[in-house]
Order: C-alpha cells, then structure tokens, then sequence
C-alpha cells in the first residue's frame, strides 16, 4: 500500500508470478522426451494457479523423471533411488502449508520404491504423485524396469523380459486407503493438465500414472502406441475429467465411469485389450495421515533450540564438579 501526494491510497495486491518464475534451469532431457511435455503442463498449471514458488516443493529419486526439481524454480529435493515418498510425505506432515509434487520413474517407483508406494498410498497423505512410466530405465540406458512389456529385449533381458509387466494402476487400486488415481498420456497436453489440476484440488494422495514417451530405448512402443488412438478409451463422467470436443475428436472410443465406484476401477484398469484414459477413482472421505498426525504445534527456530538444549542436558555427560 503506498500513499500518494494527492491523498490517494494505492493498494498493491501480492505479486503475480509469470511462468518464468517457476522455469528452472534448462532442461537436459533428449530432444522429443515426454517429460519436457510433463514440465511445460507442470509449470503452466503452478502459473494458473499461482502457486507461491516458495511454498511449492518438488520431490524426486533417481532417474530421467528425477531431474524435475531441478528445472522448477521452486524448492526442491532430489534425493535417493526410490525414496521420494518418504521424505515428501515428512515434508507434507510437517509443513501443511506446502504444495507438494513427487516425480518418479517406473524403476524409481514400483521396483526399488515399491516398499514406500505400497505404504505412500495407504498413508494417503495429501499431494501429487506423478508416476512418469516409460516402460524401461533411461538413465541407465535401457535395461528392463517392472513395467516394460514382456519379451523387450534390454541390456539385463537380451532375450526378451520373460514376465508379464507389473500394472501401477491395479497395484494402486489393491491398496487399503487409496483415494485418487488416474492415467494419462502426455502427448494429450490437455488432458494431462486437467490430471495433474485434479490431483492437486483433491484432498489426499493423488496418484497420476502418466505413459511417456522415450525416444531414446522406447521409440518404437510409444510409436506403436501414438500411431491408434483407438488403443485408448476415455473415461467421461460429469465427476470426470473435463474432456473438450477437440480431445473427443482424437480419441473416440469413450466410456461412461463414476470415479467414486472403486469396484469398476479395478475391472478398467484390469482392461487388457484397451487402455482407459482419465480418472478412475477420487474419493475424499478417506483419512488422511498427515491430518492424523501433524504435530499440534509447528516448531520455529527458538522452540527447536530449546528442544536441542533439553536433549544435551538429559543426555550429555559432564565432566565432574
Ligand atoms: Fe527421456 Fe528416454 Fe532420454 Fe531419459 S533416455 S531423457 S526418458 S528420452
């Protein structure tokens, strides 16, 4: 608010923050990789929502997908193979007044993470899991990861990956507590930006699997799969996603779903001749542990040196008087 000569009174509401604002440094990823479409959707949506940089937390393990924080001019953390959930779901339960996002590829989340997925999931805590499954680990140039499609012939499969893939979305839907889940491709921009918006209005865990393109080991699954849209059905309910007549027009097989009958989710995301497209359950009534556990009182910097000083007296051991 500032005062002005003539007895006028200038307010100044708070700052607004352009998408430059939320672009980090310059993405490394190879040319035509979905996840440059994942971080231009990510960056646009915390720009609509206006989102405060400085109160937005992205989280990642190990992987291609892991480089996110880097290129979001937010906080960030990038931590260890398969341990984004756990310290997102620290930073959640301690800082509610954060938004927080986890980035995980398919080896990051369903083979060295899938202990913390399982126990993410059923803790519900709230904030946006994207898992980005190209079917394969990139960063490690092409060896098998528990969603590549059986017989992929990788560096540690050369004669083909000898088992049926691990499903995300049927794994998630078994797990006690699971309140969001949905699946998109990131080809279809607009549908991936009304995934990622849902997830982040929903209160609790959303879990957005997202099918990305690696052209670099995955060109020809993905092309395979881009090339017939009819391999895809979108799930259209008026508690859906929003689908505009463009999207509808792309793909046209089309189902009715109500994203609060969990029984029917199961049975699409156990579809095996179609790939459902849209949100296949939100449910809002199921607890949240960071509710159930956030402390009663954040502590600020003079409470947490009070604390330490408690600590050292109790267990410190000092020389005799
Ligand atoms: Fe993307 Fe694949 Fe390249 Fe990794 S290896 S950056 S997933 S195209």
């Amino acid at each position: 608010m500032f005062g002005l000569k003539n007895g006028c009174v200038l307010q100044v509401g708070d700052a607004f923050h352009d998408l430059e604002d939320y672009q980090g440094s310059m993405a490394r990823w190879c040319p035509g990789c979905g996840d440059n479409g994942i971080l231009a959707a990510i960056q646009r949506l915390c720009r609509d929502e206006q989102l405060p940089p400085e109160k937005t937390v992205f989280v990642s393990g190990i992987g291609c997908a892991a480089r996110f924080p880097h290129y979001m001019r937010t906080y960030g953390f990038h931590g260890l193979h398969g341990r984004a959930l756990p310290v997102a779901e620290g930073i959640r339960i301690r800082r509610p007044d954060l938004h927080v996002f986890v980035n995980m590829g398919d080896g990051d989340c369903c083979s060295i993470g899938a202990a913390h997925w399982v126990h993410a999931i059923r803790r519900n805590v709230d904030m946006v899991v994207m898992l980005h499954d190209n079917n394969v680990y990139g960063l490690t140039k092409k060896q098998a990861s528990p969603t590549s499609p059986e017989g992929l012939r990788t560096n540690t499969t050369p004669y083909g990956a000898p088992l049926r893939p691990l499903d995300p979305l049927q794994t998630t839907l078994g797990i006690t507590n699971v309140s969001f889940v949905a699946q998109v491709v990131e080809w279809l921009p607009e549908l991936l930006y009304a995934a990622i918006e849902a997830g982040l209005r929903h209160r609790g865990l959303a879990f957005i699997r997202i099918l990305q393109r690696c052209p670099h080991f995955m060109a020809e699954r993905f092309e395979s799969l881009m090339s017939n849209p009819d391999n895809f059905v979108l799930l259209e309910h008026e508690n859906g996603l929003p689908l505009s007549d463009a999207l509808k027009k792309v793909i046209r097989n089309r189902q009715e779903h109500d994203p609060s009958d969990i029984r029917r989710a199961r049975e699409v995301a156990a579809w095996e001749d179609r790939i459902p497209l849209g949100l296949l359950l939100r449910d809002e009534s199921v607890p949240c542990y960071d509710t159930i556990q956030r402390p009663k009182k954040i502590f600020d910097a003079d409470d947490r040196a009070a604390l330490l000083e408690g600590a050292f007296d109790r267990f410190g051991i000092f020389p005799a008087a």
